[in-house]
């Protein structure tokens, strides 16, 4: 949520650098922008609501400047408008913030009893005057910084700058992530690594209260407890290619086409087609016989799918929670418990407090994340990397599918320990995984997308229906549509619709039907049948041929290990046609941000 920028350093051409940097950053948020500089010894702000592009109109991009600061806002406190986009600045102060003040009502009130008049609805501001106001008793802003991490409460990145030492960038964070970067003389601070990867591939990772200090020719770490420090240097693995478009439409098109990849190194860095590999790259999971998997959004549909095969598979129950609800509710564990969390980012707030939540009760953790050194990765007790590299479509897909890979395999593990594969059926998960690249192409150069997504773009409902694994898939297929297209999309254990929601089909309703579940065929298309009597329109994505369907697509059958992988295709596809179609921002959905960092 959120993209922070900062630069300080040698090249006269700041304001560039920082625009830059917020346009590879604009998937964390980007209902308003605004860049604060330092032109003469003085800070000078530029704010717009709306996107980059907007902001960019308003800037002189050839000024000699050295040093600034910029954001990208995903909204959480005041309209997204001028007034209430950062940076904000309050006396001496000025800042750029990503996360939620969560105590900024009192301490608004404390400081309104000191005299500060706020002109914007932001918990930012509210931070930037306690920043001058604590900094107006102690004059010393490392001093300063440190007290403020005392009394700020709930999530915060901050990029600072105090107009008393104009040579000097600050850095802190609780929770939300801040990385600090530098190329000789030019230093960096950014939210996430796509925005300083032009630069260079090597960053620091800031840890919960560490405060960075950057000046042109030098760059220090402090703690309020440790003083100062020195961090460890990490290496992005992708490159500034990996984060372009590469000549596709969109990112989301780019990413759908980078799966037959993604799926492949993820699987291959953990398995080589022999049991011995699952043992030595996967942690050792033979104590566990009760697994919770927590997650959100299309991580929790990988979680879904997951249930559905440990369940079937293995024959082990799991529970599968949405985070924002695990994290409340009464959980019952017992020594057995394996607790899995999914997050793409490794940042989302909800998943973040339920591994905590799980590591308080002493139940051992597993993460399933994509960027490396994140929080959800570093609090872990074991932490699983897939291979999906960097994603920027808002809506996941290459994510989504490299982490059900990995839980495929997972699933495998177990499904070895507790004794449920023959040796002939691990020959043909393994031929079958060698076909899947291929299989995966094919599905996504088929030609059908198109023609359905013109039948049926200008609905304003479209149904899913499906049964177990295809259910848990269609959860995914109905999420994707809704994202990027705004149509409401819902997805029903295909048996349940009578039981209600049946009302809603009419004439031509879209009810797209997902049946590659061989057990359950006969029974989905009866509740298919149930909803064309009514006047639906069915799509049905099917690995058999089904009869009096508007529109059938066929899938290749494989284990139901590496079904959803194939399944999923479709529905990514046909969600980005109809969105194309639409008109749409298929990259940036309305209201949407990826990584989210607030609960
Ligand atoms: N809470 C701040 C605001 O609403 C920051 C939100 C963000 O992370 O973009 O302005």
């Amino acid at each position: 949520m959120c993209g922070i920028v900062g630069y300080i350093g040698t090249k006269p051409n700041a304001i560039k650098t920082i625009i830059d940097g917020l346009e590879a950053l604009e998937y964390r948020g980007y209902d308003s922008a605004g860049i604060a500089y330092v032109e003469k010894n003085q800070i000078t702000i530029k704010k717009k609501e709306g996107r980059i592009a907007t902001l960019k109109k308003t800037l002189d991009f050839d000024l000699p400047i050295f040093m600034g600061i910029g954001h990208t806002r995903w909204a959480t406190h005041g309209e997204p408008n001028e007034k209430n986009s950062h940076p904000h600045q309050c006396g001496k102060f000025t800042i750029v913030h990503n996360g939620i003040i969560e105590n900024y009502a009192e301490l608004k009130k404390e400081l309104e009893e000191k005299g500060y008049i706020f002109k914007s609805d932001t918990d930012t501001e509210v931070a930037c005057a306690m920043l001058d106001a604590i900094y107006q008793e102690e004059l010393d802003i490392l001093k300063t910084l440190s007290i403020a991490e005392q009394k700020l409460k709930g999530s915060y990145a901050l990029g600072i700058l105090c107009s008393d030492d104009l040579n000097t960038l600050y850095a802190m964070r609780n929770k939300s992530p801040l990385i600090v970067a530098e190329k000789g003389e030019n230093k960096f601070i950014a939210s996430d690594v796509p925005a300083i990867l032009s630069y260079t591939n090597e960053y620091y990772l800031l840890d919960d209260f560490d405060i960075a200090i950057l000046k042109e020719n030098s760059l220090s770490f402090y703690h309020p407890k440790k003083g100062y420090f020195e961090k460890e240097k990490l290496i992005f693995e992708g490159n500034v290619e990996s984060s372009r478009k590469e000549g596709y439409e969109h990112y989301m098109l780019k990413e759908i086409h980078e799966q037959p990849k993604v799926i492949m190194d993820t699987i291959q860095y953990y398995y080589d087609g022999t049991k011995e590999s699952l043992d030595k790259n996967l942690p050792n999971l033979d104590k566990y016989n009760n697994i919770h998997i927590v997650a959100c959004g299309s991580a929790y549909h990988t979680g879904l799918v997951t249930k559905t095969l440990i369940e079937e598979i293995v024959e082990l129950p799991v529970t599968c929670e949405i985070a924002s609800e695990y994290r409340y509710k009464k959980v019952f564990y017992d020594e057995s418990t394996l607790v899995i969390v999914i997050s793409q980012s490794g940042e989302t707030a909800d998943t973040l407090a339920s591994l905590r939540k799980a590591k308080k009760d002493h139940i051992d953790t597993l993460a399933i994340v994509n960027v490396i050194g994140s929080s959800i990765a570093r609090e872990a007790d074991n932490v699983l990397y897939i291979k999906a590299g960097c994603e920027i479509a808002v809506a996941t897909t290459k994510a989504y599918s490299a982490q059900l890979a990995l839980l495929s395999l997972l699933t495998l593990k177990l499904a070895i320990i507790h004794n449920k594969i023959e040796v002939q059926e691990l020959s043909t998960i393994n031929g079958q995984l060698v076909e899947l690249p291929n299989m995966i192409e094919k599905l996504i150069l088929n030609d059908q997308y198109r023609k359905i997504a013109t039948n049926i773009y200008q609905r304003e409902d479209i149904f899913y229906l499906g049964r177990k694994l295809d259910y848990a898939i269609s959860m995914e297929g109905a999420l994707k549509l809704k994202e990027i297209s705004y149509i409401n999309s819902v997805s029903y254990p295909a048996g349940e619709l009578k039981h209600g929601t049946i009302s809603l089909v009419e004439k031509n309703t879209p009810v797209i039907g997902i049946i590659t579940d061989s057990t359950m065929k006969e029974k989905t298309i009866s509740n298919l049948k149930e909803t064309s009597a009514r006047g639906a329109s069915i799509i049905a994505i099917s690995t058999e041929v089904i009869s009096d369907v508007a529109e059938l697509i066929l899938i290749p059958t494989v284990h139901p290990l590496w079904q959803a992988l194939l399944t999923i295709i479709p529905l990514q596809l046909i969600a980005y046609e109809i969105a194309k179609l639409r008109g749409c921002d298929i990259d940036k959905p309305r209201n949407l941000a990826k990584s989210v960092t607030v609960e």
